[in-house]
Order: C-alpha cells, then sequence, then structure tokens
C-alpha cells in the first residue's frame, strides 16, 4: 500500500476531509493509520494524521509525504475511529477532534530527539545509528532524517531500544537534574577507595556504592540515602572518580511519595450487593452503563478500586475520570496504595510535560490504570475493562470548546466498542443520568448509607434575612458565629464555604429574599452595570433596576457578590486569634500551591479553611467538624435552568465534608431563600425528593431531561452583522424542525459582548428532530466563507452546560 490519506492540520470545511499522499520507499513501514506527518499542502508544509492506508487514489498526480513526524501511531485505530464518530456528534472538525486526543505536548512545537531506550544495549543498534549515539546522548531527529535512517530508527523503535522524546520548546523544558556516576573502571575505583584515609568515610561510601551501582544517580538522592556531604561528591570529582551531569529525569509528580500498599477491605453486604453486577459485566464482557448512587462517605471508592481490580485480574485496563478539583492527593495516594507504580495520573495541575510522560507511561503499556480528569478519557489504552466517572453530575466533564464532548458519551462510545462497564458514580447524580436509571438505561446501584452506619452531619439552615431583622449586619449569622467561636477553642477545624460564580449578578432584596425574575422563563434576572438594566438570557426581557423591593418595599434591596478576600477580613477583625487560609483562584494560580494549602490545613496550620467551589469536594480530614456555607443563594439565581440542580448538589457535597470520622459533624447553611426546595432538600440531604421535585420543573419548562437543548451562539464585531445573522439562523433552523421543537431568540447572550465582539444566541428545546444535525451543518457550510474572511463566528453546541 504506498498511498495514504491524510487529514490535515487545517480546522476548516474544505479541509474536514482526507487527502490522499504517496507514500515515498524510504518511508515505507514506517507510514501506518494513526502516525502524524509533515505534508506538502498548497505551497506550505504542514502537519496531519494519517487515518489510512490504500493503494488506489481517484486522483492522480498526488503529492508525497514529506516526512513522518512519530515512529508509532500516536492514535490507535480504536481512538482515530472514535474521533470521527466525535466529530459527527459534537459537529466539530475531524482534526479538532483528533488533537483533543492527544497531550498537548504533542501539539505545541517540538524538538525531536531520539534517545537510548531505558536498559537497550547501544551494541545492538544499528551500526549508523550507533555512531551517532557514541557522538551524543541524543540524536537530532531532523539529523537523523535528513542522513536517510528513518527505516532505521523505525526498525530500533519497534525493537524497543529507542524512542523518540518532544522537548517542546516553549511550554515545556525538560526537567534536568544533577546526576552523579563513576568517571572510571571498577578496578579504579577499587584501586582509589583503597588509597583514602580512614577520616574519608563518606568518599568511601560513595565509591562502595558505585561499585554496585554504576549506573548514574541523582545527586540530591545519594546525598541523602548514605548521609553524606557534597564535599565528599566534590573532591572525588576533583579526583577525576566521579563525574557531575545534568540529566532529564522522567517528571513523575507523584515520585517522591512512598505509597504504602494496601489490599482490598472486605465489603459490606451493601457493597458486595452493589459490586456484584458490575463484576458480572466485567466477567460476561458485556458493554452495561451502572449509576451507582451513594452518599458521601457511602464507600464508593472501594467498590471502583476492587473493579478495577477484577479487570486487571483479567489483563485489561481502567480509566477513572474525576473532576479538576476532586483530583486531590487524597483522591491519587487511594489509587497509588492498592495499584502501586501501575496508576498514571493527567490533571491540569501537572506541567505539559509531565502529562505527557503520564501519557507515554499508557502508550508503552507501563500502566494500567489511568486516574485523570476530562481528557484522561481519551487515555490511549488498547484493552480496556472499565471506565468509572465519579461525581458524574461535574459539569467540568463537559469541554467547552470544539470539540465540544462530554466525557460521559465518550466514555459509553469507547465502552461499547470494548464491551465493558461503564460506572458512573455520585452521591447527587444529574438528573439526566438518574432519569436514565430510573427508565432502565441504566442499571441503578444504590448505596443509602454511611460506612460503619455514621451519621450524615445535621444541618441547620439560617434565615440570613431574620439576622438583619434582629439588627446582624455582618455576613455571618450569630448561629455560625458562636460555632466557629466554639471550634477554635475546642482545637477543631471548620471549612467555610463562599459560593461565588459566573460573571452575573442578581438583586436581591435583603429583607424578604425577593429576587427578580424574568416573567416568561423562571429565570433570574441579570444584573448589568453598565445600562443599569436587569435582562433574561434566554428570551430577551429587560427590566429597571428596581429601588425599592416590589414585594415588601423594603429599600435594603441591592446586587450581590460578596468575595472570598472580604471575608477573610471580616473573619480576621472578629476573630483575631483564628489561622485562617484562603483558597481561591488569587491563592491556587500557582503550580502545587492548592495541594500545600491543603497540606497544611491538613497539618492543623490552621483553624479555617475559606474557600469557593474547589474546596467542595473529596476533602476527607478527620478534624473537620464544621461546615458553615456563608451564601447558599449565589448560585441558585444564575441564569441557568441547572441553577436549582447545582446549588443542590454543592450543598449537599460541601455538607459531607464534616463529621466524615469520629467527630460528628454539623453544617450551618446560610440563606436568604430557606424555602428554596433546593436549599431546604439539601438541609435534609433528601435527593429522592428533590429529583421529584426538580424533574417537574424541568418538564412544565421544557428542560433537559425531558428535552435536549442546543445552542448556537453567532458573534461578529457589528452589532447589527450578529442579529441580522442570528435572526437568519432561527428562522432556518425553525423551518427544517417539526412543531414540537422550540427555538428561543435570537437573543444577546449572557455576556453579550467578549472581545469587541457581539454575541447572539439562540436556544433549541426539541425531543426528537433528525434533521437538526443536517440542519446545524447546513448553517456552518452556509456561512463558512463569511466565518473565514469576515470574523464572523458561529458555535454550536449539542449539549450545553454553559448557557453563557
Ligand atoms: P465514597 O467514595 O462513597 O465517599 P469511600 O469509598 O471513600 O466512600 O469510603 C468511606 C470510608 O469508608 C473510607 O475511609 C474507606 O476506607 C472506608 N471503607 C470503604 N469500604 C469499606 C469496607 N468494606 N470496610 C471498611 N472500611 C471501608
Ligand atoms: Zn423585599
Ligand atoms: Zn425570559
Amino acid at each position: 500500500m504506498n498511498i495514504a490519506s491524510v487529514i490535515v492540520d487545517v480546522p476548516a470545511k474544505q479541509t474536514d476531509k482526507t487527502f490522499d499522499y504517496k507514500i515515498p520507499d524510504k518511508f515505507k513501514d514506517v507510514i501506518k493509520p494513526g502516525i502524524r506527518v509533515i505534508v506538502p499542502f498548497g505551497p506550505r508544509k504542514i502537519q496531519g494524521f494519517v487515518t489510512e492506508l490504500k493503494n488506489e487514489s481517484s486522483f492522480s498526480k498526488l503529492r508525497e509525504i514529506a516526512e513522518p513526524l512519530d515512529l508509532n501511531p500516536v492514535l490507535n485505530e480504536e481512538l482515530l475511529e472514535l474521533g470521527e464518530w466525535l466529530t459527527e456528534h459534537t459537529l466539530s472538525y475531524k482534526i479538532s477532534s483528533y488533537q483533543a486526543m492527544l497531550p498537548a505536548a504533542l501539539k505545541a512545537k517540538y524538538e525531536k530527539k531520539i534517545v537510548l531506550a531505558r536498559g537497550a544495549d547501544l551494541a545492538e543498534v544499528h551500526k549508523k545509528l550507533k555512531d551517532l549515539f557514541m557522538e551524543s546522548r541524543e540524536i537530532k531527529w531532523d539529523d537523523a532524517v535528513s542522513q536517510g535512517l528513518v527505516q532505521q530508527l523505525h526498525k530500533e523503535a519497534s525493537e524497543g531500544r529507542i524512542e523518540v522524546i518532544y522537548q517542546v520548546k516553549d511550554r515545556v523544558r525538560k526537567k534536568l537534574l544533577k546526576h552523579v556516576s563513576p568517571a572510571a573502571e571498577p578496578e579504579q575505583l577499587k584501586e582509589i577507595r583503597g588509597s583514602l584515609s580512614a577520616q574519608a568515610s563518606g568518599q568511601q561510601a560513595i565509591i562502595d556504592f558505585f561499585l554496585e551501582h554504576p549506573e548514574p544517580v541523582e545527586q540530591r538522592l545519594i546525598l541523602t540515602t548514605l548521609g553524606i556531604s557534597q564535599a565528599s561528591v566534590n573532591s572525588l570529582v576533583k579526583k577525576g572518580v566521579l563525574k557531575v551531569e545534568e540529566l532529564e529525569v522522567y517528571r513523575d509528580p507523584y515520585a517522591e511519595r512512598e505509597f504504602a500498599r494496601k489490599t482490598a477491605l472486605t465489603l459490606t453486604v451493601e457493597q458486595e450487593k452493589a459490586i456484584s453486577p458490575i463484576l458480572s459485566s466485567i466477567e460476561n464482557e458485556q458493554h452495561e452503563v451502572f449509576l451507582l448512587y451513594g452518599v458521601t462517605g457511602s464507600g464508593k471508592t472501594e467498590i471502583y478500586l476492587q473493579s478495577i481490580q477484577e479487570v486487571l485480574n483479567n489483563g485489561k485496563e481502567a480509566i477513572v475520570l474525576v473532576p479538576e478539583i476532586a483530583l486531590t492527593p487524597q483522591m491519587v495516594t487511594r489509587f497509588k496504595e492498592r495499584f502501586g507504580d501501575y496508576v498514571a495520573v493527567m490533571h491540569s495541575g501537572l506541567s505539559a510535560g509531565e502529562k505527557y510522560d503520564e501519557w507515554r507511561k499508557i502508550q508503552r503499556k507501563e500502566v494500567k490504570v489511568v486516574v485523570g480528569a476530562r481528557s484522561a478519557i481519551f487515555a490511549p489504552f488498547e484493552n480496556l475493562g472499565i471506565i468509572i466517572i465519579d461525581e458524574e453530575h461535574e459539569t467540568s466533564y463537559k469541554q467547552e470548546e470544539n470539540p465540544r464532548y462530554h466525557a460521559r458519551d465518550v466514555a459509553i462510545q469507547r465502552a461499547k466498542t470494548y464491551n465493558c462497564p461503564v460506572v458512573l458514580g455520585s452521591a447527587t447524580p444529574s438528573l439526566e443520568s438518574f432519569a436514565r436509571a430510573q427508565k432502565g438505561r441504566y442499571t441503578l446501584l444504590s448505596l443509602p448509607k454511611r460506612m460503619n452506619n455514621q451519621a450524615l452531619p445535621t444541618v441547620e439552615i439560617v434565615d440570613m434575612r431574620e439576622e438583619l431583622r434582629t439588627g446582624n449586619r455582618s455576613m455571618f449569622s450569630v448561629k455560625l458565629f458562636e460555632k466557629l467561636k466554639d471550634r477554635i477553642e475546642k482545637k477543631e477545624q471548620t471549612v467555610l464555604f463562599l459560593n461565588k460564580r459566573g460573571h452575573s449578578s442578581f438583586v436581591m432584596c435583603r429583607d424578604c429574599g425577593y429576587v427578580m425574575n424574568c416573567p416568561h422563563c423562571d429565570i433570574t434576572l441579570t444584573y448589568h452595570r453598565y445600562n443599569e438594566q436587569m435582562k433574561c438570557h434566554y428570551c430577551g426581557h429587560e427590566d429597571r433596576v428596581p429601588t425599592i423591593c416590589p414585594e415588601c418595599n423594603s429599600e435594603h434591596i441591592r446586587y450581590f457578590g460578596t468575595g472570598t478576600q472580604k471575608v477573610e477580613e471580616e473573619l480576621n477583625k472578629l476573630l483575631p486569634e483564628a489561622r485562617v487560609i484562603r483558597m481561591d483562584v488569587d491563592t491556587t494560580g500557582r503550580k502545587g500551591s492548592h495541594e500545600r494549602l491543603l497540606t497544611a490545613f491538613q497539618e492543623g496550620q490552621a483553624d479555617i479553611l475559606l474557600g469557593t467551589q474547589m474546596i467542595a469536594k473529596g476533602l476527607d480530614f478527620p478534624n473537620i467538624t464544621l461546615v458553615g456555607v456563608l451564601s447558599a443563594d449565589t448560585m441558585l439565581h444564575l441564569p441557568d435552568f441547572r441553577s436549582s440542580e447545582k446549588t443542590f448538589q454543592l450543598l449537599t457535597q460541601v455538607s459531607g465534608r464534616a463529621g466524615r470520622h469520629q467527630l460528628p459533624g454539623e453544617v450551618v447553611i446560610q440563606t436568604y431563600t430557606p424555602e428554596h426546595y433546593s436549599v431546604e432538600l439539601a438541609g435534609t440531604q433528601d435527593y429522592d425528593l428533590f429529583y421529584q421535585q426538580e424533574m417537574m420543573v424541568r418538564k412544565v419548562h421544557q428542560y433537559p431531561p425531558f428535552y435536549f437543548i442546543s445552542l448556537v451562539t453567532v458573534s461578529h464585531g457589528e452589532l447589527m452583522k450578529v442579529v441580522s445573522v442570528t435572526e437568519k439562523v432561527a428562522k432556518f433552523i425553525s423551518s427544517r424542525l417539526s412543531k414540537e421543537a422550540v427555538v428561543l431568540g435570537p437573543v444577546a447572550s449572557p455576556i453579550p459582548r467578549i472581545n469587541d465582539r457581539y454575541r447572539y444566541q439562540c436556544l433549541i428545546k426539541y425531543k426528537k428532530e433528525p434533521e437538526l444535525n443536517n440542519a446545524l451543518k447546513a448553517i456552518l457550510d452556509h456561512y463558512q466563507q463569511e466565518m473565514g474572511k469576515e470574523g464572523l463566528q458561529i458555535s454550536v453546541d449539542l449539549n450545553p452546560y454553559i448557557l453563557m
């Protein structure tokens, strides 16, 4: 087969198909599906993915592939196919889909080098390459290619003697650390050891060490392991016995920690009942989706671990998705303790280089389990046995840029291919998933109780309107403040949670809790400071900002939003003795700071952990006995039909942080709307009732899971242009859909201008519209040219989670 089909790296409609290229003889065997290549395209040379090899092309005069970029495919056959599926289901370009599956390091500008594989014997390497290796530890890819050595490289790579490394020029610097190694033959080492004076015990120890392990060792390690000083190393270097050089190390972010191996716990009766259908699915190699619905602390993670163990016993692999902010060291530790070096970890806290290293471990089959955030769903395993999505209700599983996929959908698609189970776990499942479980499309597994029947924390809801009435203008209710003081005296810890999310503010009456809603949509109106208007982001309804409350005539009506910083100041004033750790985007921006702050809190270096939603997840410290939610309402009034669901989930999650161990926990939720069902039911931790209530609301207002929604957003520098295009889009879509479908809009987006571009949207609600995807594609096609040249942007989200 001498022709390759290539998807080129030009994300545009005209190029969203394969182009045929001839494979030059010198690259035969190397060029395979899933390999990236450089190809001539018009006057330029660009990157592309080989998707297929064939013998014939319907085009004559094919150009030749300029050069392969990989020696082994970066996308396997399954992932290539998944890319097609992803393209179809997100209406994005194929090239974007493929790139979404790869670590960022493979997308950036890099320098490619060839190194000897670990443990490989240079003597076995092809002569010409060996010569190059003799000159330098690393061979530049370009040098090898220019000397016509691609075939040889390929052969060596497939036999595991060499490997290609990517040193990303701008983004990743390879990690170089000082290494020490012997500079002399063992005979000489022995000789020199004999000549050392008795006081030079450090130097003796080093030589003894290298007589046994002649390989280079990281200097820091040899100093600590042997308990010797830098001076000892230096004198041996001076004598010409040792050499110190900078060497690249594998960037394993968890390398320094020791993980004591732990074995499986004996499952409780409830856990046994829940795990057995999962084990059957693994056993029978039968695809099935499970919804593991269990309160926090009910033993879900143990079920994940034991299911994975079963998968590993069968020689297969596992993917575990965890929301970014829940991917805490504690979570990772539990997997590392059980599966040791079989685990790779992928999350955004890693540098691009570290992520790439973890990805390589998967590709080389050095690991069998991946624990990671959303994009880990594309881990290049080839024998998947289970996919687990913890906290499945989290919206961070949806990618908000092209391809706009939801990891849950991708998981199910991959699991179908591998005939393996998907386990979705949550204490507060998304309405969509729970509804599917009710209908029997997912298998519902319940763990209704905490381990050891530990009580859930007691939750008190405090009405902040009452506080104001009794003259308390502080952001802490009397009750919360009393409890705070009490914990500080008892040396127990408190988590204070302030929810501030989104870009919009809302207006609320501090006396009666009145919040201004849209009369047509049952959605909170958003306050716009620049024109002092209240606005509905679904239908466009506008209103003046009220100066007195329409309900109770109070003048205490104002727009809302309190920052963590302000809370910290207040705490310092009111409780100067309290030690506070603040965790928000400002204090956790630097790499590793998240972990550092949590560790400090865990070690008792603070009494209060104050933060935004990033502290809601995964925290499991024994000394936390009080959780305070400062303002339960902030999320409730976002212009989003999921705001009640998110509020309930968040309040339940936060409450779950208290009293997870011996000490009983208490939760205080401050709110201006204690009567709202999402607050009230979070107070009693009653998911089932919440589900029923919320389903009624969704039904009445025609939202998921009763209806599907799709969002089209149009943006352009000129307002008139945006309005007229969105109008045409809305009209066109309406004309192509049945009468059951609802097209809302055109209406300005909740964020009506970004970067001087105006934004309009229309929201489509529908049950079954087989023509919708084609209609949307037709729109994208129709505006293709304007999108390319005139700065028009049209984005389509077939399952939006952010409606801004
Ligand atoms: P979840 O994931 O639902 O929050 P976990 O799996 O973390 O629950 O379990 C909560 C606690 O109970 C953990 O400390 C865990 O080690 C412990 N645990 C879970 N299963 C068992 C078991 N079968 N026997 C003893 N302890 C268990
Ligand atoms: Zn009022
Ligand atoms: Zn409205």
